[in-house]
């Protein structure tokens, strides 16, 4: 489990991959609509 935070809005919301990979994927924020490109620097993975 990933945690994403939109660019616009500053929300962060989980994020399940279902391959594991990152690359060039896209997300839709939930709270604002923005799409934007998953990328490392907005990804904090959940330890627990
Ligand atoms: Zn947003």
């Amino acid at each position: 489990m990933m945690l994403l935070k939109c660019p616009k809005c500053g929300n962060t919301m989980k994020y399940q991959s279902m391959d594991g990979k990152i690359g060039n994927k896209k997300k839709r924020c939930v709270y604002c609509g923005k799409t934007f490109l998953i990328r490392q620097k907005i990804i904090k993975t959940l330890l627990s």
